[in-house]
């Protein structure tokens, strides 16, 4: 099928409707700020309008955002800068997996679920596009992008262990887009495994940073890498906000 449904001069209701939820809680250490990262400006802007301007234009139906601070991103942010598909506004969690839950359990009825990390602003209508075909075939996919560097994998005393083969290794960015009944099941299972202190699924220590792996711990789901983008960055460290200004400017 075509990547971009708005092409198609379709709207998608029912059981092919897109909802995203756009994460901005945490306080992100690694930017040394008082000013959670995904508030920082950029061009101008909160780094934090970017991506919630690229779903607003969108074939995305519905838009959660999930904040801390939610009354400040409801007038601040969604009232002054008309983000009309932004439906709810909700409280996010201690870890990124908390605000998640928090977003699916205000995401209502949809067919599919794009989980985006609102420190990305350069998500892009052909992303979104490439995205939607790969979930609609596959019903999990995770954004990505092949590794430009080699990659060692360290021992507890940081010894190169060993190197996988570089062109298996994806860096992997979002959204990640899930059919609803799926990410709703893997997530059910991971927080009712959570609550029980249980979780005997997931490795001990390791932390649960994104979506897919919640997919791929908790059912027998496979999830599809789909092309990204490398300009798709996450906004973490000081450094990465130079280079989004760079694309910023490149793009204007
Ligand atoms: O901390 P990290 O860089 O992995 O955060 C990725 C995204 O998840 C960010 O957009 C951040 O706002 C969001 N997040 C969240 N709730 C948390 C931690 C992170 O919504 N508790």
């Amino acid at each position: 099928m075509d990547g971009n449904p708005e092409q198609n001069g379709k709207t998608f209701r029912g059981e092919e409707s897109c909802v995203a939820i756009v994460l901005a809680a945490g306080r992100g250490a690694r930017m040394n700020s008082n000013v959670p990262k995904q508030y920082l400006p950029l061009g101008g802007k909160p780094v934090l309008y970017y991506a919630l301007k690229a779903f607003q234009e969108s074939f995305v139906e519905r838009v959660v955002l999930v904040a801390d601070e939610v009354e400040y991103c409801k007038k601040e942010i969604v009232e002054r800068f008309g983000f009309r598909k932004v439906s709810r506004v909700v409280a996010g969690g201690k870890e990124r997996y908390h605000s998640v839950w928090a977003g699916l359990q205000a995401a209502g009825e949809c067919g599919y679920i794009f989980i985006h990390d609102g420190a990305r602003p350069f998500v892009t209508e052909e992303i979104l596009g490439r995205a939607y075909a790969c979930v609609r075939e596959y019903d999990a996919c995770v954004v990505g992008m092949p590794v430009k560097d080699t990659v060692k994998i360290a021992d507890t005393d940081r010894f190169a262990a060993s190197t996988p083969k570089r062109d298996d290794v994806w860096m992997v960015q979002t959204p990640q887009v899930f059919s609803a009944g799926l990410i709703r099941s893997a997530y059910g299972a991971l927080m009712e495994s959570e609550t029980e202190r249980e979780r005997k699924a997931l490795p001990q220590n390791l932390r649960i940073t994104d979506d897919a792996m919640v997919v791929e711990t908790f059912t027998e789901h496979k999830v599809k890498l789909v092309e990204g983008s490398y300009q798709n960055i996450k906004i973490t460290t000081p450094e990465d906000l130079q280079v989004a200004e760079c694309f910023l400017n490149r793009e204007t």
